[in-house]
């Protein structure tokens, strides 16, 4: 009863404060030391940073262990105390498998919905985002990707549109509904009318098909207007000192993924540990704290080409993302570190080269043979190597790895539905849910 009493009084860190100093008074020295830690991990969480690695299966998170530190190494997003599993079916009518606008609503509103639904529910309606919960109760927000800003996963927490495919408008509610103080990554196409190239020209080289077709005017002169500085490299990003931030680095995914065997570049201009670093740094002026979503695109498009070396690439930068929020909770543990993924692409297998595996016992039953996108990978820290082996160039129904750290962590143990990732980021930041 002692113990319901003291949970059902926490509501800030004065009464934890009280709390303590009664327990203390009344001569129970043992209980105090047992219970400060339980204490702390029911404090509200002040910030919260998410990291979103698109398509990041259980079998992805050892590709990029095993690929960039080896099998002995750990990644900054392992190091986490809490451990859980997310369940990422959709409610769609025809699909039992997800897409990246229904696992993102999922996560973001703590709403299931059909496949290319952005923020709102089955039938077309508007669900309120963790992002926009988060600014009305005063906090700062920022929106981080590499895939452009207005793609499926920064749009569910930003936007309400019933077709992932509608960007520009995606981009347009940005400025007029859930403003995020920072917005930043790729798809400039998206913010500037056809005939009008803006910072990246037209039709590269790197991609003849990109170009700038914008359908709701020139945003990015609506978001200097409304006070945003526009950045378009690291330099620019780092020297920006505004409140608000609008960077665009690309004219669509900051990388370039192609069919199999045609070249898949992994090669961010600005990396998303820059991106990450700047976006902490000018949201955590916000006194009141601040919200911030942070994706990693280049996992699940690269598995979608079946191309593991480049998953290994795309995992290390937001590996090194996720360093950086790791450092800034370490310093500030009022935040609230998740990693999480949307869906699994691929279901991929880590194997042995196959001089050692390929048994005539159990013939491999996968269909379009391997390439030299699936390796040899030499392996970090041993004189071993591992080949890759896909099941399918789509999305699957695994559950995804859920890692966390800080305040309101523990509530991300367990098996549970990707919903239930909503509601433990609006408990832990004891959010008013108007
Ligand atoms: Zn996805």
């Amino acid at each position: 009863m002692f113990r319901s009493t003291i949970l059902s009084l926490l509501a800030g860190h004065k009464v934890i404060a009280a709390v303590t100093t009664f327990t203390l008074a009344a001569g129970t020295g043992v209980a105090v030391t047992s219970q400060v830690p339980e204490l702390q991990g029911r404090r509200p969480a002040k910030n919260v940073i998410i990291f979103v690695g698109d398509g990041m299966g259980t079998s992805h998170r050892n590709l990029i262990r095993f690929g960039n530190v080896g099998p002995e190494g750990t990644l900054a997003m392992d190091d986490m105390p809490v451990a859980g599993r997310s369940q990422t079916f959709p409610h769609d009518p025809e699909a039992f498998v997800t897409d990246s606008a229904a696992g993102g609503t999922a996560l973001a509103t703590g709403v299931k919905t059909y496949n290319g639904a952005i923020g709102v529910d089955e039938n077309g309606k508007r669900v309120t985002s963790v992002l926009e919960l988060a600014a009305r109760n005063g906090k700062a927000t920022g929106l981080v990707t590499t895939a452009q800003v207005t793609d499926a996963t920064p749009a569910s927490f930003g936007a309400h549109v019933l077709d992932r495919s509608q960007q520009s408008l995606i981009a347009k509610q940005f400025l007029e509904g859930s403003k995020p103080q920072v917005i930043l990554g790729g798809g400039e196409d998206k913010w500037f009318p056809a005939g009008n190239p803006g910072a990246f020209p037209d039709q590269p080289a790197e991609d003849p098909t990109e170009k700038s077709a914008g359908t709701e005017g020139n945003l990015v002169e609506r978001a200097e207007a409304m006070g945003y500085e526009y950045v378009t490299n690291t330099a620019e990003l780092k020297a920006a000192t505004s409140k608000k931030i609008l960077g665009l680095f690309a004219n669509e995914e900051m990388f370039q993924q192609r069919p199999e065997g045609q070249g898949d570049v992994y090669k961010p201009t600005v990396s998303l540990a820059d991106m990450t670093s700047k976006a902490i740094s000018t949201l955590e002026k916000d006194r009141d704290g601040f919200f911030l979503l942070v994706e990693e695109e280049g996992i699940d498009e690269m598995a979608h080409q079946s191309n593991a070396g480049q998953v290994i690439k795309a995992g290390k930068n937001l590996d090194s993302a996720v360093s950086v929020a790791v450092r800034y909770a370490k310093a500030h543990r009022d935040t609230l570190v998740i990693v999480v993924a949307d869906h699994e692409t691929g279901s991929m297998a880590i194997e042995d080269v196959p001089a050692l595996q390929d048994d005539p016992k159990y013939p491999n039953e996968s269909g379009e043979g391997r390439t030299a996108e699936d390796g040899p990978f030499s392996v970090p820290g041993t004189d071993k190597q591992f080949v890759v082996d896909w099941t399918t160039a789509n999305h699957t129904a695994e559950d995804v790895p859920v890692t966390a750290m800080g305040p309101g962590s523990e509530l991300l143990s367990g098996v549970y539905e990707n919903t239930h990732v909503y509601d433990a980021m609006v408990q832990a930041m004891r959010l008013n849910r108007r």
